[in-house]
């Protein structure tokens, strides 16, 4: 490691930001309302099952509620969206999160879009993603808004750097690069399809990896005093970045476990105190 690397301790961004909603948690339970997080999960992927947990866990602690809806891998499309009709309907709902992947019979893009978007806590919806687009989202995809939240934190400029998105999924890549865009990054998206990824990730100022394969960024693609933001969550908490070899060059850079993970919980919670106050009016 040189000795300026600054490693993006998340843990303490995610605190920062918990702090931040325990007087407007407390201020709603004056007024009788208890912002609610629903959670779907379908099948029992038990990586799915461990991050619901951990989210319902991070809403009690913080005095907020938490509905868990588990519903058997056969589940269909339209039961699925039955379910998630309800949960609009209720009014003691603010936040519905549906845990990504859902079995393939389902329609994730049809279910996504079922949820109403003041409830859109976690900017799945096309509308949402559309929103975000255009940078006047309510509540932005939470691993990207963690990602800038981040960002904003070590108060690191974004503004004219080359940005690299390794990773172009609608809940992460794509997502991520538009509002590094929306801050003025000049912004290349990679994918699996993309020619020469390591002279690409090696223009970059700043590097995002979201990509969902263990240690795939290579310490020698990158640029000396790089910022690595890491997305990845991989089994045996391994980020997307191969972090000893990227270290060296980087002079900043997010840890996995501990770095984008406890930010994005942190930022679904952010979303559901939102969506909860505007039921105040
Ligand atoms: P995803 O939907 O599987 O998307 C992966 C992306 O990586 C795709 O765009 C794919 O390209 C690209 N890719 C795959 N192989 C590649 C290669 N050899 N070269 C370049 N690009 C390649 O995954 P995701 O949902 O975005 O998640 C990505 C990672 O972030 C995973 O590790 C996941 O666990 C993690 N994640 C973390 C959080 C968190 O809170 N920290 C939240 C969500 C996700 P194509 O589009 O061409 O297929």
């Amino acid at each position: 490691m040189t000795e300026q690397t600054l490693i993006l301790d998340g843990a303490r961004v995610a605190q920062d930001i918990k702090d931040g909603l325990v007087s407007r948690v407390k201020r709603l339970s004056e007024q009788g309302i208890t912002p609610c997080l629903a959670t779907i999960l379908v099948g029992d992927d038990p990586a799915s099952a461990t991050y619901v947990r951990m989210k319902g866990n991070a809403c009690r602690r913080l005095g907020m509620e938490s509905l868990k809806i588990t519903l058997d891998a056969g589940t269909t499309t339209e039961e699925l969206i039955r379910e998630i009709q309800k949960l609009n309907a209720d009014p003691n709902v603010h936040g519905i999160l549906l845990q990504h992947p859902v079995p393939h019979q389902i329609d994730e893009r049809a279910a996504f879009d079922a949820i109403a978007i003041e409830k859109d806590v976690d900017g799945v919806t096309t509308l949402g993603f559309a929103q975000n687009a255009f940078g006047f989202a309510a509540y932005p995809s939470c691993t990207p808004a963690a990602i800038i939240a981040i960002l904003d934190y070590y108060r690191i400029p974004v503004e004219g750097k080359h940005a690299v998105v390794v990773g172009r999924s609608p809940i992460l890549g794509k997502p991520v690069s538009l509002m590094l865009l929306n801050r003025n990054a000049t912004v290349t998206i990679c994918h699996s399809r993309t020619k020469g990824l390591g002279d690409i990730v090696s223009q970059a100022e700043i590097v995002v990896a979201a990509v969902g394969k263990p240690k795939f960024i290579q310490g020698d693609w990158i640029q000396d005093g790089a910022v690595i933001l890491d997305a990845g969550y991989n089994e045996g908490n391994v980020g997307d970045v191969d972090y000893e070899a990227c270290l060296e060059k980087a002079s900043a850079i997010t840890p996995v476990p501990a770095g984008v993970g406890p930010v994005t919980i942190a930022m679904l919670l952010k979303h559901t105190v939102d969506a909860a106050e505007k039921q105040l009016g």
